[in-house]
């Protein structure tokens, strides 16, 4: 058995999206090899094949089932990790792909948004030993069913994580097409900084609020394990952004990152009977259908009736409405009403647990630029609000400048 230290290397569809790309994949892989490590590299697929892949499904079926989405799903990476494989072979390494299935990613049997329960890392181990690269497709494993599953959008970066996690790696390197966290999305703000470091927990608000950057499930892996992560750029040797644990000093900084989801949609159910049982008969019904609810409001009843309002993903908007009309009609409400126009717009920081002050800023500065808020949430690390999503760059470019997330630090 190999006793090098085991380095994990993720590379993301833009990292891979062309032959010219591979090649410099190969090479950035096989550098990592020579430096001493073993090395066990986990690819997506090819530029926007998934997104691809789903629209063909869609002229096909628009409700199409999920057992087959994923069978189509994974054929993707599948695709990635032989050319890379070639293309490592071609520059003398040793290297072998393989499956999620091949190397024993055992998942639940939630087609389609599967969790990892367990990983065998014995194949894996193995060829390491013999002094191979070892290619691991991204974002699929196999159900307890024998079932080929996927792992949600962006589940390569879950891949790499639990693999870094049960093989107790010296670092996970995600690569991507930016040069590592920044304090917003950089194709939005322009003068957005890369932050050094970054701790879980934010890194995992930012992720479940709209930063795509990480996938927001590896980012509930890594801070649970510890995982060490290095987020940095398949085109450049720069060192990126290590994602780890709190120290005191992040504390210090009041905002870390502002972020926007423009993915959501929200409900309102108006005229819902004011009395126990009736929004645990409509949450109940969406947590069967899967739906991950987001924002919950309910106002104060007037003359024995409610209003409960709430966001969810746009993606699972038709199931949604499919479930809110049944629960609705049962409980004798008097309209539902969808809306997608909406954005989710946040602030995310550690610093805000011991600063007051930062609510107040976020609104102030939303109102200066006449952008109305329509639902505020909060948590001890972030504030959110929901406004329309034609104000949303807008309000994420002066959010990013009112709390002086430009400026050097
Ligand atoms: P990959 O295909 O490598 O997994 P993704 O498209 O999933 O890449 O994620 C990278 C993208 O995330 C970047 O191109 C960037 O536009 C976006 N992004 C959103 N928020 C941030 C952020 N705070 N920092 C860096 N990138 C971000
Ligand atoms: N290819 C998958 C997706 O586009 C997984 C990933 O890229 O991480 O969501
Ligand atoms: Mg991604």
């Amino acid at each position: 058995m190999s006793k090098k230290d085991i380095i994990v290397q993720k590379f993301g569809g833009t990292s891979v999206a062309t032959p010219e790309r591979i090649k410099n994949v190969a090479k950035k892989v096989s550098a990592c090899k020579r430096k001493g490590y073993d090395v066990v590299v986990v690819v997506s697929a090819l530029g926007e094949t998934t997104d691809e892949l789903i629209k063909l499904a869609d002229q096909i079926d628009t409700d199409p089932s999920e057992r087959e989405m994923d069978m189509l799903l994974s054929t993707g990476e599948q695709i990635s990790v032989a050319l890379l494989a070639m293309a490592l072979h071609k520059i003398g390494e040793e290297a072998i792909s393989f499956t999620g299935a091949q190397v024993g990613i055992m998942t639940d049997t939630s087609h389609t948004k599967a969790r990892i329960l367990d990983i065998s890392t014995e194949r894996i181990k193995k060829e390491l030993g013999k002094g191979k690269i070892v290619i691991v497709a991204g974002f699929q494993g196999i159900s307890l069913h024998h079932e080929i599953t996927t792992l949600g959008r962006g589940g390569s970066d879950m891949t790499a994580v639990a693999l870094a996690k049960v093989l107790k790696a010296k670092m996970c390197e995600i690569y991507t097409d930016v040069k590592g966290i920044y304090t917003a999305d950089p194709r939005i703000v322009g003068n957005a900084r890369k932050l050094d470091t970054i701790c879980y927990d934010e890194m995992l608000e930012l992720a479940s609020l709209g930063a795509q950057v990480m996938q927001a499930r590896s980012m509930e892996v890594a801070s649970k394990f510890n995982v060490p992560i290095h987020v940095r750029s398949s085109f450049s040797d720069d060192n990126g952004t290590i994602i780890g644990k709190e120290d005191k000093k992040m504390e210090e900084v009041l905002v870390r990152g502002v972020t926007v989801n423009k993915g959501e949609a929200r409900v309102i159910v108006s005229g819902v009977p004011d009395k126990p049982g009736e929004a645990s008969r409509l949450f109940e019904y969406l947590a069967k259908e899967n739906i991950n609810v987001d924002m919950i409001i309910q106002n104060k009843s007037t003359s024995g009736t409610t209003d409960i309002t709430f966001t969810a993903p746009e993606s699972s908007l038709a199931r949604t409405q499919k479930v809110v009309d049944k629960a609705s009609k049962e409980m004798g409400s008097a309209e539902v009403k969808y809306d997608k126009d909406i954005a989710k717009l946040s602030v995310v920081g550690i610093g805000m647990r011991s600063h007051a002050g930062v609510a107040a800023k976020m609104f102030k500065c939303l109102a200066s630029k006449k952008i109305n808020i329509e639902m505020i949430s909060t948590s001890e690390i972030k504030i959110s609000c929901v406004i329309k999503r034609k104000d949303a760059d807008e309000a994420v470019k002066a959010l990013h400048k009112a709390f002086g997330l430009d400026k050097v630090r």
